[in-house]
Formats: C-alpha cells, structure tokens, sequence
C-alpha cells in the first residue's frame, strides 16, 4: 500500500472516531459553498447538523457568522441566543451584546454591555461597542443615560483613549478618537489623533480635511495650507475643499506667498542624487508619465536636444534636431487651445522661462539631455492623482521624454527609457531601499517581468505603462538609491518564466495571510497561484476556503503570517478597521435609493471578496473585484468583513470594514518576502516561494 492510501485510510478511521474530524469535514464543506455565495445551501446544511445535533455549538456559531456576513443581524441574534441557551460563555454573552448595539436595540444593549464593561474592562471588544454606543447616545437625546450630550462624547472619548493604548496599530480607533475630540473642542488631541490616524493609514483622507479646519482655527496658515492641498491631491474635483482652501488662502496672503517662494526655491535647489551606471538592456519601456497636461516646466543642468520623434523599427542617421536649448536655464511647454491662441489655431509651444517662444510644433517631439549623466528635470510632476498618495513632484528621468500632442486636449509626457533604467526608477518607489538585499532583489526581478508582461497596457494612450500604481510606480532617476540600483544589476536581465514565457509577476504589499490566484482575482489562465504566506506549524485550525465563522476569526484576528508586521515604517496594517457612512455609500450608488443592506456575495478561495452587493429602497447594484475597492471609498484590499451599524428605525447608518492585508494580494507579498530575507532566504527561494510554478530565465 502506498504512503497516500495509507494516510487517508487512516484518517477516514480516526474521522469515524473524533468529533474534531466531523467538525473539520463540515468546516470544508461549509467553506466551499460559502465562498461561492451558495448562502442558502450552506444556511442549510448547517440546519441539519443542528437537527442531528442541537447541541453542536460549532454549527451555531457558523450559523452567526454567516447570517452577519450577509447582513441579518436579527437571525445572528437568535443564533447566538440558541448558543447561549446551551452553553454559558462570556464572548459568546459580549458577542450577543454587540449584535444588540449594531442593531440598534440600544435598550437591550446598554445594560448588557455596562455590566460585560464592569467585568472586563479591558476587553478591545467591549471597548469598542462601549465607544460606538455612547457616540450614539451623544447624537441621540432618546437613548442618552448620560446628563448631555457633550458627556456621552467625553464617555467615548475614554474608551477610545483606552482602545488607542491597548492597540496602537490601529487607524479607525485614531481616527474616532479625534473626531470625537473635536467634537469635544478638545483642538490638540484631535490633531494628534487626526495624524496618528494618517501615519497608520493614509487613506483617512478627510483627516486633512480636518486637520486643515483646526489649523486654520488656530492661525496656522501654512500648515494649514498644506493639509488642503493634501487633500485637494486626493480629490481632485471636490469644489467645495477647493474653496475652504482659497479662502484660507485669501485670509493668509502672506503664507501663500511664502510657500510658493518655497515650492520654487526647492525647485531650483533640487539635486540629483549621484547616479550609478546601470547595465545596458535591448528594450525600451515607454512610460506614461503624464496624460491630457498643458504645462510643464523642465530644466537640465546639460544643453538640451529636441528631435522629431524617430520611429523605432528605421534606423538610420539621426535627424537635426528642431532646438537645441542652453544648459541651467528653466523651460516651458504650453498647450494653447484654439480660443486661446493669437494666431486661432491650437498650438503646442516650447518657449524659455520668461515666455519667448523657442519652438512651434505638431508632431511628437522627443527631448534629451545632451549629457546622459545629467538628466532632464521637471517642476511639479503630477503623479498618481486620485489616489491618497497623490501629489505634484519635482522629479528627473533617464534617456528620452517625448512629447506627445493631443488635439483638442494638450499633450501627454513619455519618457522612453531602457529596461534596466526602468526597473532601477520602480525598485525604489515600490520598495523601502532600505530593506534587505535578497528581498529588493527579487522585487526587481519581479517589476521587469510585470512591465515586460504588460506592455500593451497603455498602447491607446501611446505608451506601454503608466507611473502610477495601476501599473508599478516609477519616480524615476531622482528616486534611485545605491542599495536598489546595486539590487537590478545584481539581477541583471533576469525575469520569471513559465514554460519559455514571461508571466504576469504581480506582486502587493502585503497578502493578509493567504495569497490569491491570479485567475481568481481577474480571470485568465496565468501561472500564477495563491500560496499559503505562513509555516504550515501555525494555523492549522484554518482552512481554505473558509467556512464563515472561520473568515470572521481570520480577519478579525491577529494571525501568524510571514507579512504580519506592526513595527515596520509604513506597514503597520496586516489587520485593519475603517469606517464607511452610509451617506458616502448612496453618493457613490444613487440609483439604488436609500441603503438597507451591503454584502459580500461571492470570495475566492483566499476569503477575498469579489463580488459585492449594495441593495437599496430602489434596487440593488453589484460591485466586482478590483472596483469593490473603490467603492467602498478607497480601502486597502479585498480581504474584508463587513458590519453594519443600524439607527433606532433599523437602517443601516454606518459600516465598520475589518480588513486584512494591502493590495490585490495577488503573486509576491513584499512584507512577507522582508521576512522570508530577514529570515535568511535567497532571492530565487523568495522568488520559488510566491512564483511556484515560474523559473528565474535571462531574458
Ligand atoms: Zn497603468
Ligand atoms: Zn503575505
């Protein structure tokens, strides 16, 4: 008999004789019908284990889970009562209490939670509902035990001083903290917790929105200033922040003043940091730096050359170029539409500094350094607009920036740069420089596959991949480090193949635990699969798919996995909290009326949720994988459970979104490869460890 026949034999013998068998076979069964949205069946089957077996306090905890995951919090309740009915147990009591709170039974809830706070006092659960309650009792005069209004706030504000102790990583309880303090005029404390909030998790955008308001209260017009244009950069068409921040502007000329002197002193100051020679590649990237613009200012410490654009594929003498512009000095490019320009023609100008016009042109223009190793600079470079992170840069790029006119629209800026140069601008902007070598290693193996797997990503546009993260964040020479660019030409030419091709080597910050297949995160048939981002000792109570009890513990607990981190600058969020109004929700889905219910529909094997639903007094309206992001205002990844918060009449009022991990969790895990590093791993067993099936190739 071989091993295999043995083993399972062997545990068919011991499943019939352990309970612990039985309940593991349920818990799989149950995953898979779970996370394929089959509630009904898996509502079922649970049913009848608990017909067989009333007293199976497992099933009735599953059953809890998997009515929460999808909104029915009253059939949650009377799951737990059944539980409780049989069997005492504080958390499932505590449990109880806070499905009361979030149903808005607030009458039930008040007692039961007072008394779970008399006898565990530090419990984060109890703090929390504690802190979500008596925000509730301020804003409601019907359900306040408190004298006033202003004493529920202060009542919340101790719990939640209580929770941001207990647990500094997390960003929601920063962020309650302070709006509460403002709420309470408590102006210091809520600026700490407004940045605290930030520093854990930027996407707390309105945090500078706020931040801004209090600054501005206090005189603090620069600081100010700068927290509006903070949040203007996230949300670009939002009129009203743009005219809180003119108004500031208007009350503080002088600071304005100022900081524009600033902008254009750190401009003029900007240096390159000293370049490393990098090896030289075949292929050239075309990089969307900048789409529809009508200005840009650049300079170069070298003269300047502007060509027509060459076409690739015809070699021949190069062409004389169209200018040849003086070093040191500061140069415009201007779109001027139609009704703009003196002669009623749109034009695109190239003119100095002061406004004489050195070129006149139609056609794509490609503009270079004459000296390689002094690089083009350009002043204020717009780079991931939209996105938190989002900002105007001064920034400076290798090799060649074409400049592509676009009628009616102004120009898009490319720049054409060599493989390797590439992969040396990305390393750094998606990688701390300062993490171990064998994991910035393989991170660049890991951009050049990607970029060479995507290069049509952008070909409408006119180029093959944009700088933003919606392909890899490039920021170009000025972002290089000796440590990175040592790291791509350690790796030169290297990329991961699967059977003689490139694969899509996609990689995020950090999985949560579990890394997803590609195929299902967006379909297709890659060769790349979700893997396990954990030693196999710890977890073994989880299973994937999970069932819902065990997808609730996943997230909500703090599991072992290689990317979770807490101490590390800027990854401080492998478990994660955040808020979302149902007032933002029906702004971003107004043709399903007013908000009774959000829920996953469907996950894929690693829990992440890929098809979402928002239903409504009008009608209800899905959501499907990367676009759930974005609807639910911007959060970190997929991984999510959601929880309602109902008002007195039953309608949902807010969710709190439990989350792990950052990103698509898709392919490599970079927290979990700076550990796999730390931990003593090479680069191609980092690379084996996320890429099962791919083979490191020269390319
Ligand atoms: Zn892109
Ligand atoms: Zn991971």
């Amino acid at each position: 008999m071989n091993r295999t026949k043995f083993v399972l034999l062997a545990s068919l013998f011991f499943c019939s004789t352990l309970s612990f068998c039985s309940a593991r076979s349920l818990q799989t069964r149950l995953g898979s019908l779970f996370d394929q949205g089959k509630f009904a069946e898996t509502e079922q089957l649970l049913l009848d284990a608990l017909q067989n077996d009333p007293d199976d306090l497992t099933a009735w905890r599953e059953l809890a889970s998997l009515r929460k995951s999808q909104g029915d919090y009253t059939g949650t309740l009377s799951a737990y009562q059944q539980y409780l009915a049989r069997h005492e147990d504080w958390q499932v009591r505590r449990d109880t209490a806070l499905t009361l709170e979030q149903l808005g039974q607030f009458g039930n809830a008040i007692p039961d939670l007072r008394a779970l706070y008399a006898q565990h006092p530090q419990d984060e659960e109890v703090l929390w509902g504690m802190a979500l309650l008596c925000q509730s009792q301020a804003r409601l005069k019907a359900i306040r035990t408190q004298p006033t209004s202003w004493d529920a706030w202060m009542e919340a504000q101790k719990y939640l001083l209580a929770l941001v102790k207990a647990k500094p990583n997390n960003a929601l309880y920063e962020w309650q903290l302070a709006q509460v303090s403002r709420y309470v005029h408590d102006p210091k404390r809520a600026l700490d917790a407004y940045r605290s909030a930030l520093r854990l998790d930027p996407s707390f955008k309105w945090a500078h929105r706020f931040m801004a308001e209090l600054l501005a209260q206090q005189r603090k017009y620069g600081e100010a200033l700068e927290q509006y244009d903070r949040a203007v950069a996230i949300e670009p068409d939002d009129d009203q922040l743009k005219q809180e921040e003119e108004q500031v502007q208007a009350e503080a000329p002088r600071a304005e003043e100022k900081r524009e002197l600033q902008k254009m002193k750190d401009w003029k100051e900007w240096k390159l940091p000293s370049e490393v020679p990098l090896s030289a590649s075949a292929v050239t990237i075309r990089v969307g730096l900048a789409v529809h613009v009508n200005h840009l200012l650049m300079r170069s410490p070298a003269p300047i050359q502007v060509f027509p654009a060459m076409t690739g594929s015809t070699p021949g003498p190069t062409p004389t170029p169209l200018a040849i512009l003086p070093p040191g000095k500061d140069y415009q490019i201007v779109y001027l539409s139609a009704p703009r320009s003196p002669s009623h023609h749109e034009t695109w100008i190239l003119k100095s500094f002061l406004g004489k016009i050195l070129l006149r042109f139609t056609r794509p223009v490609w503009i270079l350094s004459q000296d390689p190793r002094q690089p083009l600079v350009f002043h204020e470079m717009p780079t991931n607009m939209g996105y938190f992170f989002g900002r105007n840069e001064d920034r400076a790029y290798r090799d060649v920036i074409e400049i592509l006119p676009k009628p009616k629209i102004g120009f898009n800026v490319i720049n054409r740069v060599d493989l390797e140069a590439y992969t040396a601008g990305v390393l750094p902007s998606e990688m701390l420089s300062s993490w171990p070598e064998e994991a910035l290693k393989a991170q660049a193996v890991v951009v050049r596959s990607y970029a060479l797997s995507r290069l049509k990503q952008h070909a409408a546009e006119g180029f093959d991949v944009c700088d933003s993260v919606h392909c890899q964040v490039y920021g170009g020479v000025g972002a290089e480090t000796k440590r990175t660019d040592s790291a791509v030409n350690q790796t030169a030419g290297e990329v991961l193949e699967h059977r003689g091709k490139v694969i899509p080597a996609v990689f995020s910050a950090q999985c949560g635990g579990r890394t997803q297949d590609y195929a299902e995160a967006w379909g297709g048939d890659q060769p790349v699969v979700g893997v396990r981002d954990y030693d196999p000792k710890y977890n073994q109570d989880i299973e994937f798919p999970l069932s819902p009890y065990s997808l609730e513990r996943w997230i909500k607990e703090d599991r072992v996995a290689y990317c979770r981190a807490y101490g590390m600058r800027g990854y401080r969020n492998f478990r994660w909290m955040t808020e979302l109004s149902v007032k933002a929700v029906e702004l971003k889905a107004p043709q399903v009326g007013r908000v009774r219910r959000l829920a996953v529909l469907h996950r894929s094997t690693a829990g992440w949720a890929d098809r979402l639903v928002v239903e409504g007094e009008k009608g209800r309206q899905e959501y499907k994988g990367d676009s759930i992001r974005g609807f639910l205002g911007g959060i970190r990844s997929n991984l999510i459970w959601i929880e309602p918060q109902f008002n007195l009449k039953g309608w949902p009022e807010m969710f709190i979104i439990y989350g792990g991990g950052w990103g698509h969790g898709v392919g490599m895990c970079q927290v979990g490869a700076h550990a796999l590093a730390v931990g003593g791993k090479k680069c191609d067993e980092i690379l084996k460890h996320y890429f099962p099936m791919a083979d490191i190739e020269k390319y």
